[in-house]
């Protein structure tokens, strides 16, 4: 059985991961508006990933014997000053969110709850993969500066990422 703090909280972390879902997807939105067909594509695949993090703690809720409860979904950020601004925004959210992955471990450690730690191992790990995506692409775009050929060649690079559910 999951304690109400634990799961309180874990729902609250749902809305965040359908938050980083929606937020993702209007950047996609934003990029297919500008032909970054490629980076639009990226995007939607980074959404399709978040979706996929907030079920994951759905699932653990429910198999806990706890209940699921949605909020809800604050609106993303619609205007951005160019992609990179795109980029660094999306590495500053994953920022916010490794902080209240770490606060749910903090909380699992204090309840000696071994179920929880156990599922936020994982999300630790994976924010640590995150944070390193993003940082990557905004280091190969201050490369090239943002702009000319190089972007349309990582535009048609960032096109070929497909969206394959992580291992359980
Ligand atoms: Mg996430």
């Amino acid at each position: 059985m999951i304690s109400q703090t634990m799961q309180d909280a874990i729902n609250e972390q749902i809305n965040k991961e359908l938050y980083s879902e929606y937020l993702y997807l209007s950047m996609a939105a934003y990029l297919d508006a500008m032909g970054l067909s490629g980076m639009a594509n990226f995007m939607k695949v980074q959404g399709n990933e978040e979706r996929f993090h907030a079920m994951k703690f759905y699932n653990f809720i429910n198999d806990r014997g706890g209940r699921v409860v949605l909020k809800a979904i604050d609106q993303p950020d619609v205007e951005f000053d160019n992609v990179l601004d795109v980029f660094e925004k999306s590495l500053k959210h994953e920022e916010f969110v490794s902080k209240s992955i770490n606060d749910l471990m903090d909380l699992a450690i204090q309840e000696n709850d071994h179920a929880s730690k156990s599922l936020l191992n994982w999300f630790v790990d994976e924010q640590v993969e995150e944070e390193d995506t993003f940082n990557n692409l905004i280091d190969q775009m201050r490369l090239i500066n943002g702009q000319g050929h190089g972007m349309l060649m990582l535009d048609k690079e960032m096109g070929q990422r497909t969206f394959t559910p992580p291992a359980e």
